[in-house]
């Protein structure tokens, strides 16, 4: 989005968007004091270092680093630009931005994201219309009655019907004079081989309108009403479609999720559609791909459970073992419920009603039982299908970290495989032992790594740059040192050039008399400055007057002395005749000079 965007329109924004509402919206907060905390949406992670503070209306993560304001928020969970964040922000807070402004070449880059999204409403609004108002969409009104699907669901879920035929969304967008190479974008149609015209992606179909969160739609999943091949078909990825972080029915399920704080997740549209018809509202489905890490991360903004529910042919049980990694990686509790053998969620619940489904949902397995009886079953109980067993299960015992639960799950593996629990010990210890070593090993790489990086982060490697940061810390933290700071010209003798252009800009601020931490995060206007300024600011340092004042003497002295040590150094390189490294030294001592000046004609204190 190429337009500009006034300061008092973003200052505006940043006065009605709550952060603690924004944030809430993808992560389950709790009040800890002053602060809310949560599980971090940007990396994984077990007890809670995501923090908001909605005084200052910033978030920091402990863990990962990730900081900022509400903007900041929003572009780095959306993936999306300033300008766009702005313009969510003013939308969903009537905020009215000067589009007006616009010249036309800007008016037509305005966000292909949003054309998309714009083209996509444009088609679900036809294939509802085909499906409820025209005698072609007859065949799929029928297919939904006959599945048992009521018009009130139908609705809910915004469904409809594309009729068979190559064109007809084709002519219908046409119409609507969306240009070709738009549509194409939206994944709704397809350039035939010999790019002479263009056709319907989908044809013949059901159509279930995938939503994100934010209630737009940003795809299309497409059913056959028969047998044919391929029986589900998906938009492709897009600008604002991906299916390994969509959830289907997310947008429906997230206050009932919040509500029972779990979620169950099907395999397929019907199966939702058939929770939601009997009354379990907190259900979400994958859409034709397995669980991701992010998947389970949005899921961990809404719910502390899932149940997983899963066909019980091999296909559905494999699933489900591959998602329990996943659980467990992202550190969100998982049950699996496993239906009897023929069913999927759909028929079941056809058949048998909510109460019977609810009855077996409160049998569901805990992972680990759940990988124990799928190994016992697959492997079977001669002396050779226990070895399988125990040799198949000992990865998962090794990981389990809670010692408590490690030693309960041996035990009943033990009983179960009526072995002794000791043999199973001593599998496990080898691999933990293994484990260790080459943890070992990746962890020393780590370290020197990490060590690296942190060093070169913002540069802050010496003595000076610590007390500089410091010093900024508390220009944050404590806004009623700012006159002194201006008073004796600090920043003036500031080294590292980031954390002086930071400094000025907190200055510049207050002199316009805004003390806002969100908005010096804005006009900054730097993703790793904004961490760092919320960094600082979520941090409850106490201060006070004198201990301020006795920071920044302490400061003064230390430049004092570094210009001492570096009138030493010149005599002792003139001494030993080093005429380089004196060469050198001078022009530091040159540059030192012009801060001093400087410093003197603003009345600062001389150093
Ligand atoms: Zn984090």
């Amino acid at each position: 989005m190429a337009f500009y965007i006034p300061e008092e329109k973003i200052s505006e924004i940043q006065n009605v968007a709550d952060i603690i509402d924004i944030v809430s919206e993808s992560v389950l907060l709790k009040k800890a004091g002053k602060n809310h905390i949560g599980l971090c949406p940007f990396h994984s992670e077990k007890t809670p270092s995501f923090t908001v503070n909605p005084e200052k209306q910033i978030f920091h993560c402990f863990g990962c680093g990730a900081g900022g304001n509400v903007i900041s928020f929003v572009m780095k969970h959306d993936g999306v630009s300033f300008p766009e964040a702005v313009q969510t922000l003013a939308k969903r807070f009537g905020v009215e931005l000067p589009m007006r402004n616009m010249n036309p070449a800007q008016k037509i880059e305005m966000s292909e994201k949003e054309q998309i999204l714009d083209v996509n409403r444009h088609a679900m609004q036809y294939f509802q219309h085909m499906l409820f108002q025209e005698f072609s969409g007859k065949p799929g009104l029928q297919y939904l009655t006959e599945r048992g699907i009521s018009r009130n669901t139908l609705e809910k879920f915004h469904i409809g019907y594309v009729p068979d035929g190559w064109t007809n969304l084709v002519e219908y967008l046409s119409r609507k004079r969306i240009p070709r190479n738009l549509l194409i974008k939206t994944g709704l149609v397809v350039e035939n081989k010999q790019k002479s015209g263009f056709y319907d992606r989908f044809r013949n179909r059901i159509m279930f309108p995938i939503f994100n969160p934010g209630n737009q739609v940003i795809g299309f999943g497409g059913r056959v009403l028969d047998n044919s091949l391929p029986k589900y078909l998906n938009s492709p990825e897009t600008l604002v479609y991906s299916k390994s972080s969509s959830l289907y029915g997310l947008h429906i399920a997230k206050p009932e999720c919040r509500k029972t704080g779990t979620a169950y997740i099907v395999e397929g549209y019907m199966d939702l559609l058939a929770l939601w018809q009997h009354g379990i509202q907190n259900a979400v489905a994958t859409l034709g791909t397995s669980l991701t890490s992010e998947h389970v991360r949005i899921l961990k903004g809404h719910c502390e459970k899932v149940v997983l529910v899963y066909d019980s042919d091999e296909a559905g049980l494999k699933a489900a073992a591959r998602s329990i990694e996943i659980f467990n990686k992202e550190y969100l509790n998982a049950l699996i419920l496993v239906l009897p053998n023929g069913h999927d969620p759909d028929s079941y619940l056809f058949k048998n009603g909510e109460a019977a489904f609810k009855a077996i949902a409160q049998e569901a397995l805990g992972a680990m039982e759940f990988l124990m009886e799928s190994a016992i079953r697959k492997n079977g109980m001669s002396l050779e299908g226990k070895v399988r067993t125990v040799t198949s299960m000992k990865d998962y015992l090794a990981n389990t970290s809670d010692h408590v639960s490690r030693s309960l799950y041996i035990k009943k593996l033990a009983e179960r495989l009526n072995i002794d629990d000791s043999a199973i010990m001593e599998k496990i210890r080898e691999t933990i032992q293994k484990q260790k070593t080459e943890n070992n090993r990746a962890g020393i790489i780590h370290s020197i790594n990490q060590q690296s990086t942190r060093m070169s982060e913002a540069g802050l490697s010496n003595e000076s740059d610590r007390m500089e940061k410091k010093i900024i810390a508390m220009m944050v933290q404590y806004p009623e040192i700012l006159p002194e700071i201006c008073k004796q010209d600090i920043l003036s003798c500031f080294e590292n050039k980031v954390l002086s252009k930071i400094g000025v800009l907190i200055l510049e601020q207050h002199e316009k008399g805004d003390r806002s931490v969100s908005s010096l995060i804005v006009r900054v206007n730097n993703p790793e400055q904004e961490k760092f300024i919320a960094s600082l600011a979520i941090e409850n340092n106490k201060w006070n007057h004198a201990g301020c004042l006795k920071l920044i003497k302490q400061f003064v002295l230390s430049k004092n002395k570094r210009n001492h040590d570096l009138l030493m150094r010149i005599k002792t390189a003139e001494a030993q005749n080093d005429d380089k490294l004196l060469i050198a030294l001078m022009e530091q001592l040159r540059d030192q000079k012009k801060i001093q000046k400087k410093r003197e004609s603003a009345g600062g204190k001389t150093l």
